[in-house]
């Protein structure tokens, strides 16, 4: 009811009559009025006038099923949706619940993780009040080697959403980090579950981990992690950031999901790609070689030209790229 109730207020800019929320709502007007209450004790400013209803004047940073609901506009919008104030971790809540049949484009959400993951059975930080960790589900009908390209799709949304929200134009670090002035502020990982019997995709679950508004990283992450407010100096709408991924994603997908390779977004993403044009470091397991970055080839695999003249196609999976001397 608090989603349906937040719905209502941010649809209509003015006033909203406590009658209007009891049809819509279909409870009494004591019941309205006991959830405005409980919205206002989690830090709603909600104004009520006699004769006119309620106003949303402001909302908390808070990550809710209400607050979350409430602000979604995209096409998975009514699909099942779980906030956790604390989970393990967001990619394995949501590989639960597709296993359990979940249908695409169920979205799970956690203020904090205890083991959030990134790639190559690394760590994620996730400190609560601060950070968005984010994992939706895709039950896809192509084939396994088309996953690697959701990825970047993942990367680009993140870049377009982060520009929506606070104007900044964060660069992509190939192939699931976006960065902001040579720092990660955004990390992604794809994981893919497979049917053993038809070797088809069962289900994916694309993670995403936001650094929002932390104002310090501990020591060893201080010089290669940064948030929107240490670039912004100004704090954001944790639950709308969500909200604006999830927009960018859908609206990307659909095209991939026609045409099954990323010409459509090469140019956007090469254009923001960190490091293009530029020297960089390929590392594989024990081995590592430089070239320069030339761009994502149509399918998503990273194009560098080694220092022998060779255009070298790096698919994901194994391998980082760093900068020649740095993180980025
Ligand atoms: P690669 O280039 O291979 O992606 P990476 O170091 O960026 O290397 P990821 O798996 O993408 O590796 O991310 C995990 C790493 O990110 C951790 O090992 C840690 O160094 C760093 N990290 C962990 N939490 C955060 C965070 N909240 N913000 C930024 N960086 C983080």
């Amino acid at each position: 009811m608090k989603r349906k109730i937040l719905t209502m207020l941010r649809e209509e800019k003015d006033y909203v009559s406590g009658q209007e929320i009891c049809e819509k709502c279909v409870v009494s007007r004591t019941a309205v009025w006991k959830a405005i209450r409980s919205l206002k004790e989690e830090g709603y400013e909600i104004e009520a006038v006699t004769n006119r209803g309620y106003r949303l004047v402001s909302a908390p940073d808070v990550l809710t099923e209400a607050e979350i609901g409430s602000r979604r506009r995209d096409l998975w919008k009514d699909a099942p949706l779980a906030v956790y104030p604390v989970t393990d971790s967001t990619n394995i809540q949501a590989s639960r619940m597709a296993e359990s049949g979940a249908p695409e484009g169920t979205l799970v959400v956690a203020d904090a993780q205890k083991s959030g993951k990134g790639r190559l059975g690394r760590h994620w930080e996730t400190p609560s009040g601060v950070s968005l960790a984010m994992s939706f589900v895709l039950k896809p009908s192509y084939p396994p080697g088309k996953a690697s390209m959701l990825t970047l799709i993942a990367a680009l949304a993140g870049k377009r959403a982060l520009k929506r929200l606070a104007g900044v134009d964060a660069q992509i670090k190939w192939p699931n980090d976006i960065v902001l002035n040579h720092k990660k502020i955004c990390g992604i990982l794809t994981e893919m579950e497979m049917t053993l019997e038809s070797a088809s995709i069962r289900q994916i679950i694309v993670g995403m981990g936001f650094n929002v508004q932390q104002n310090q990283f501990e020591a060893e992450l201080a010089d290669k992690a940064t948030s929107l407010y240490l670039e912004t100096g100004r704090k954001f709408s944790r639950a709308e950031l969500a909200c604006l991924v999830m927009e960018e994603f859908v609206e990307a997908y659909r095209i991939f999901e026609e045409k099954l390779d990323l010409s459509f977004l090469q140019d956007e993403y090469n254009s923001c790609l960190a490091g293009k044009g530029e020297k960089v470091r390929i590392l594989s397991g024990q081995e590592e070689w430089t070239g320069t970055s030339l761009g994502i080839s149509p399918q998503g695999a990273l194009l560098v030209k080694d220092d022998q003249g060779e255009i070298q196609e790096i698919l994901g999976g194994e391998v980082s790229v760093r900068g020649l001397y740095q993180y980025v």
